[in-house]
Formats: structure tokens, C-alpha cells, sequence
């Protein structure tokens, strides 16, 4: 392949946290940040402590900028808890982890955005002053919150997700109607060669950036390449509840699946090589190969063969 030319594709790509970051990041390994821009879900944002918390958001910026924790998939490297520990003493809320480093970015964050700016420029302040060049792009500027239906009743996403650990089985999820995207990620959409589905959860982290208009309409009509990363691989996610989800909606758990849940608007599909020969859809080009990213050079070598594949398939 013709790697100088790989370069100089324009790559969109729509990431929740972990599985979304970790995409992202193998695409910033290897193209310059002008041409990279992550579209990013908050339906799981919400305000805590006074604060706004963005989870996927903030998961996206500090694995670009090489900050996060690798064994939670959330917050900050070398965190402390202090702050925590003395709310705590205090009789506040403990049940969603702040720590001290990542409380900074919460503090400033609400501090811009209670004198008036917009998510997507609070968003683009903390990247610059954490070294970011990539755009990482809130999908709206409004709030467009997630809603979890349970048995035990209709849930906040925050509150599913972490206060009761995903384990209330899911009936179904609620998404806001009347969200609109930023004309940033307009923009970013129009401008691309290739939109890639990153392996995040379809019901919890995709669904709710397509769901905000136009964004759905806009990669269906757009004449550029749709590629789809599977998050489940082997009958499993490799992180948090999609595997579940799936079962719990009456799906199978399996690559095919997942690439059904997004139907026609994806031209291309990767999904792992153990799962090889599972995806009889003669409409989808389909890639198969090892998608555990496990280190940042599983990222980029995964991101490579996005590129690679997708200009294959350009070229065509
Ligand atoms: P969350 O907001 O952190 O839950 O983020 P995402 O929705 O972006 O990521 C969760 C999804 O990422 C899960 O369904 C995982 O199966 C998937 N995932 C995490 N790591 C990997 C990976 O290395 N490879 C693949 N293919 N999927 C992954
Ligand atoms: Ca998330």
C-alpha cells in the first residue's frame, strides 16, 4: 500500500469511551491530527457534585494525550483520591469515583461552560492545554441524555452504569428526540473519506451519536465509506456490557449481529478472525483479523489495516 497517500485520508471516527478511545488512538498513530477528528457520545454525561462530567469524552482526551489509566479504562494515570476520601467523610456521594487530577478537568470544564461556552469549545480548551491536536468533537452541544428501561424501572444512564454495576437487565434504551449536532461535527462528517464505527457499544455509545440529527441521515446520504469495528469477538465484549445487552434484547451475541444493528448504513465490517467465517452478508465487504487492542501498538497496527482496506476498497 501506498502509505504516503494513506496519510492524507480524512478519517471521522464515532467513539464512546473505552473501545472508541483505544480506535482513536491507533488512528492518531498514524495520520496527521489535521486529518483526524472523533465524533464522541454524551448521553452519558451528567452533572454530579455541581460538576458536568462527560465520561466518554473525557476517556477519549486523556488516551489521546497519553494520560489515561489503563487498568480502569476511565480517569487518569497516577491518580490520587484525597478529594474522594474527604467527601466521603463528609456524607457526600461516593458511588462515582472522581479523582483529584481528574477533578481538575471537571472544575474547568463547568467553570467554561458556566461563563457561557459550549461543550464542544470547553472540549477543545481541555484538549489544547493536554497537547491534543486531533479534534475530538462532543456529537452535540446540547444534552442528550441515555436512558436505560430495566425491570427495575427506567434508569439514568450514570446510574445503570455504575451505581448498580449493569446489572439490572436491559428492556430497552431511551434516546432523546430533538438533539442536534455541532456544526463542528457537520462539518467533520462532510469533510471525510472514510467514517469508521469504532468498537463501542452499539445501544449505549453509537446509537446515541447517530440518533442526533442529522447525524443518521447525513452518513446514510454521504457517499463515503462506512467501516464498522465489532466490539464482541468470540461470543463476548471485551469490556463492559454489550455482550449482555445483546443477550438481554433478544440478540445473538455475535459479530453478525452487530453488524445488523447498523444495517445499511455501514459499506464495510471487521470483526475478529476467531469469529471468521461467521458473516455470510454478500452486501458488506468484510475484514477479518486479530481486533483485541491490548497495547498502542495493537491500535495502531488494527487502525493500519482500517486504512489499508479502506483504500482498497476506494480504489474500487
Ligand atoms: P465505554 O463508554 O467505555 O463503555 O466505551 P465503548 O462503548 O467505547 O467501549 C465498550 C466496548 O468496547 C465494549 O463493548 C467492548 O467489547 C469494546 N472493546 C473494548 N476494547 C476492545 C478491543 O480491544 N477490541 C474490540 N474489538 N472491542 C473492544
Ligand atoms: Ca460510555
Amino acid at each position: 500500500m501506498n502509505h504516503a497517500f494513506i496519510s492524507q485520508l480524512k478519517v471521522v471516527v464515532l467513539a464512546g469511551g473505552v473501545g472508541g478511545a483505544k480506535l482513536a488512538d491507533g488512528f492518531a498513530q498514524l495520520l496527521p491530527a489535521a486529518n483526524l477528528a472523533v465524533i464522541v457520545n454524551t448521553g452519558d454525561d451528567f452533572q454530579h457534585l455541581g460538576l458536568t462530567i462527560c465520561p466518554d469524552l473525557d476517556t477519549v482526551i486523556y488516551t489521546l494525550a497519553g494520560l489515561a489509566n489503563p487498568e480502569t479504562g476511565w480517569g487518569r494515570a497516577g491518580e490520587s483520591w484525597r478529594t474522594m476520601a474527604e467527601v466521603g467523610r463528609l456524607a457526600g456521594p461516593t458511588w462515582f469515583r472522581l479523582g483529584d487530577l481528574d477533578l481538575a478537568t471537571h472544575l474547568v470544564r463547568s467553570h467554561l461552560l458556566a461563563a457561557g461556552a459550549t461543550l464542544t469549545e470547553a472540549t477543545h480548551h481541555l484538549c489544547r492545554h493536554l497537547g491534543l491536536a486531533a479534534a475530538v468533537l462532543p456529537m452535540s452541544n446540547q444534552p442528550a441524555p441515555t436512558l436505560v428501561e430495566t425491570g427495575e424501572g427506567v434508569l439514568s444512564f450514570q446510574t445503570w452504569f455504575v451505581e448498580r454495576q449493569w446489572q439490572p437487565a436491559v428492556q430497552g434504551i431511551y434516546l432523546p428526540e430533538d438533539v442536534r449536532a455541532t456544526p463542528q461535527v457537520l462539518w467533520a462528517l462532510e469533510k471525510a473519506d472514510l467514517i469508521a464505527i469504532a468498537p463501542s457499544n452499539p445501544f449505549v455509545s453509537i446509537n446515541p451519536i447517530l440518533n442526533v440529527y442529522p447525524i443518521r441521515a447525513m452518513i446514510t446520504d454521504l457517499p463515503q465509506l462506512v467501516i464498522a469495528v465489532s466490539p464482541i469477538i468470540g461470543g463476548k465484549a471485551v469490556k463492559g456490557p454489550a455482550a449482555k445487552m445483546m443477550a438481554e434484547l433478544g440478540m445473538e451475541v455475535t459479530p453478525a449481529a452487530v453488524a445488523n444493528v447498523y444495517g445499511e448504513l455501514i459499506d464495510a465490517f471487521v470483526y475478529d478472525e476467531q469469529d471468521a467465517g461467521s458473516l455470510d452478508n454478500p452486501e458488506l465487504a468484510t475484514l477479518t483479523t486479530n481486533i483485541l487492542m491490548q497495547s498502542p501498538a495493537d491500535r495502531r497496527r488494527l487502525a493500519a489495516q482500517i486504512l489499508d482496506f479502506s483504500m482498497e476498497l476506494i480504489d474500487q
